[in-house]
């Protein structure tokens, strides 16, 4: 479907859980969530009904993400019954990878496309820092399993951190030379409350371009990110800039929450209920989510935080 600003709307992002086996410090606050009722959360065949309204308007690409999705124990179903929906042509899963080593190969027999795993530094001490809970050999582990299990494409997701892992640039961006894996580094967006980075925190997708001059530009896939690549390499380092060059006018998505909202823009709080909806209903609910869709996400940078009012880990990142 085509949103009132002309833009292609094909692709939702779901979150099916606010819940998460980390704590990175600038997604969760450090306690973790307010557990919300059961009853709040969508339902499985919700979820299912949510994703038939979303391809019936023109969706083809589902990303399951959370929190961390990997977590919810029907995870393989969701995926299953999503990849048996017609015109669903992609599910792609955003995950920490600490559960993949069991989930890995049931996923990909489940029809899931592909995986971005969350990598913030290749230090261990840092990793369980910036986690404040998990182990850096619990994510090579998973990294090892999704490959195992013929996983293609595998991007590799890092946020960029001033003062914590703009030392490790080089380091995560070496990976392409070893694995066929795209490395990404996002910036880091300011999000509701959670976050104790202050401003030198916020650095630009260019320090990227500064660490490693050898970069060459590549074309495109059709995604948010700038893409290069290292001589030799097996993958592409993708650069992603939310904050200081937007992408809206190219933005090709709507979110869906575990509560059941549709959020035409991450980064406001316009909320479109999809809970307790049926099918037909959700499809109006879904056609009006999209048509209002926001031009561009407004100002955001380290003095104008997001105006979602929620933080990542209840949106789906
Ligand atoms: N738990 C899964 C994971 O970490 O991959 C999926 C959910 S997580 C919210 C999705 C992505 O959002 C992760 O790559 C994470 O690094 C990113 N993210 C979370 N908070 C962010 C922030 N404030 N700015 C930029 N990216 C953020
Ligand atoms: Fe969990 Fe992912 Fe947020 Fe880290 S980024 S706390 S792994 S949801």
């Amino acid at each position: 479907m085509i949103d009132k600003h002309g833009r292609k709307i094909n692709y939702m992002r779901i979150s099916l859980t606010e819940r998460c086996n980390l704590r990175c410090r600038y997604c969760m606050p450090e306690d973790g969530i307010v557990k919300k009722s059961h009853d709040d959360m969508l339902t499985e065949d919700e979820v299912i009904n949510a994703v038939k309204a979303a391809s019936s308007l023109g969706i083809t690409k589902i990303r399951y993400t959370g929190g961390e999705p990997l977590i919810k124990k029907n995870i393989v179903n969701i995926c299953e019954r999503t990849s048996e929906i017609d015109g669903i042509e992609e599910i792609c899963i955003t995950t920490n990878g600490i559960m993949l080593p069991t989930l890995a190969k049931p996923l990909r027999e489940a029809g899931v496309s592909r995986l971005n795993l969350s990598l913030d530094s290749l230090n261990e001490e840092k990793y369980s820092y910036i986690t404040r809970t998990g182990k850096l050999s619990g994510f090579m582990d998973g990294f090892h399993a999704a490959l195992d299990a013929g996983f293609e494409k595998i991007k590799i997701n890092a946020v960029l951190i001033g003062g914590f892992n703009d030392d490790e640039i080089e380091s995560l961006a070496e990976l392409t030379m070893k694995y066929p894996v795209d490395m990404r580094f996002i910036e880091m967006m300011p999000m509701y409350d959670s976050g104790d980075f202050d401003e030198n925190a916020f650095i630009s997708y260019k320090k990227v371009l500064e660490v490693l001059p050898q970069l060459s530009p590549v074309e495109k896939d059709g995604g948010v990110a700038k893409l290069y690549r290292l001589p030799g390499a097996l993958g592409n380092i993708g650069l992603i800039s939310p904050i200081s060059a937007h992408f809206c006018f190219d933005c090709n998505r709507i979110r869906l929450t575990a509560d059941g909202k549709v959020k035409p823009c991450l980064h406001s709080d316009d909320e479109y209920s999809l809970k307790g909806l049926d099918l037909d209903g959700m499809t109006e609910v879904l056609k009006e989510a999209i048509w209002h869709k926001p031009s561009w996400h407004g100002e955001l940078d380290a003095k104008h935080r997001s105006k979602a009012g929620r933080n990542m880990n209840q949106i789906g990142g």
